[in-house]
């Protein structure tokens, strides 16, 4: 099962399409990301990879066989050899080696010792078999977790944003461990992501998933450094929403959650809208500007890619906005996650598709 080829999938929830027609192969040794902004579907395609979900048509192949996922005990059988680690880590209270010895003890195996201390020797945390799983930090906690997924030893791995909650240093360590782990044993890997540093650093193969179809696929180089840059950019700051034309000859966009964004065109009704990181305003402090859009948020996630920094700010708790600031003025403004900014941009800085 370390070769997965997904063919023409398609997911439907209450009549809404999730998925529209995917179609890749992964061979067996890659690491392959799926890569997309919130709501893209790569959750939902990584539980109907990990066989916790069923699609609404299309075939996933796993070493050559179709997935019949009508037969519970055929998935049962599979999800023995596919190792899944969610977003959120949830442990048990109870020591490390307890929560990473817990898959084997459900199949019954006795002497797990050994292969608990090997996999916590592989994920960076040798000596960490006593101490309680509640009291370890968010990196540790999702070493643990994926520590949890190799233990039974799967063919397949899929990890669902592994760094997403995680300080730059953890998720460095995490990233650490899973491509060590992709090398050493030869594991096939597929994992989500938001972070495009990651799929530099990670990826033998990414493929772009935006509004549940899949967009592009190839190497970083061949998507990131090809001569059409606009997909660089289609993934960050989309928002789907409804436009109605003011009396000033702009455009308000509804884009839910009580967000409206002031857009400089004119359209009515349904619309796309991206709003390039490269042209949003970050401060500390509210911001007076005359800049149309201006949002209180939080940050939720900082990536560090060279002499740019890109941080993830959640507006009104639930819409995310990527902005990028340079080295330099991230290290002046003494940023972190959870701190409390001020977004801004221009109405003339909302592109609608
Ligand atoms: P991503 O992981 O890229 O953020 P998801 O796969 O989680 O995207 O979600 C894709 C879309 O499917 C979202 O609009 C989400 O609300 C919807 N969705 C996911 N799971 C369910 C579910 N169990 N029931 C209904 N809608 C769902």
């Amino acid at each position: 099962m370390s070769k997965v080829e997904v063919k023409s999938l398609f997911k439907e929830y209450s009549g809404r399409q999730v998925l529209k027609g995917i179609t890749f192969s992964v061979q067996k040794g890659e690491f392959f990301v799926l890569l997309g902004p919130n709501g893209s579907g790569k959750t939902t395609l990584l539980k109907i990879l990990d066989l916790l979900e069923e699609p609404t048509s299309g075939e996933v192949w796993l070493n050559g066989e179709p997935v019949d996922y009508s037969s519970s005990k055929e998935r049962v059988m599979l999800r023995r050899r596919i190792g899944m680690v969610f977003q959120q880590t949830v442990l048990f209270n109870m020591s490390v080696l307890d929560n990473v010895a817990y898959p084997l003890k459900v199949r019954g195996e006795r002497n797990f010792e050994q292969k608990v201390k090997s996999v916590l020797e592989l994920v960076q945390l040798k000596g960490f078999e006593r101490k309680n799983a509640l009291t370890l930090s968010g990196g540790e906690a999702q070493r643990v977790a994926i520590a949890q997924a190799l233990v039974t030893e799967p063919e397949l791995l899929l990890l669902d944003e592994p760094t997403a909650n995680l300080d730059p240093k953890n998720a460095s360590i995490v990233e650490e461990v899973i491509s060590h782990i992709n090398r050493e044993k030869e594991i096939t890997i597929i994992m989500t992501t938001h972070n495009v540093s990651q799929v530099e650093n990670l990826a033998d193969r990414v493929a772009i998933l935006d509004g549940g179809r899949m967009e592009l696929l190839g190497t970083f180089q061949e998507i990131f450094r090809s001569p059409s840059p606009n997909k660089n950019l289609a993934m960050d700051n989309i928002f789907h929403g409804v436009s109605r034309i003011t009396n000033e000859g702009t455009s308000i966009i509804d884009i839910g959650d009580g967000v409206h964004i002031e857009a400089a065109f004119k359209r009515v009704g349904n619309v796309t809208i991206h709003v390039p990181p490269e042209d949003i305003i970050l401060s500390k402090y509210p911001l007076i500007s005359s800049a149309r859009n201006t949002f209180e948020g939080t940050i939720t996630q900082i990536t560090d890619i060279g002499h740019i920094v890109r941080l993830r700010v959640k507006v009104m708790s639930i819409k995310d906005f990527i902005v990028q600031v340079t080295k330099r003025s991230f290290n002046e403004m003494q940023l972190n996650i959870g701190s409390k900014v001020y977004i801004a941009f221009k109405a003339s800085s909302v592109q609608a598709n």
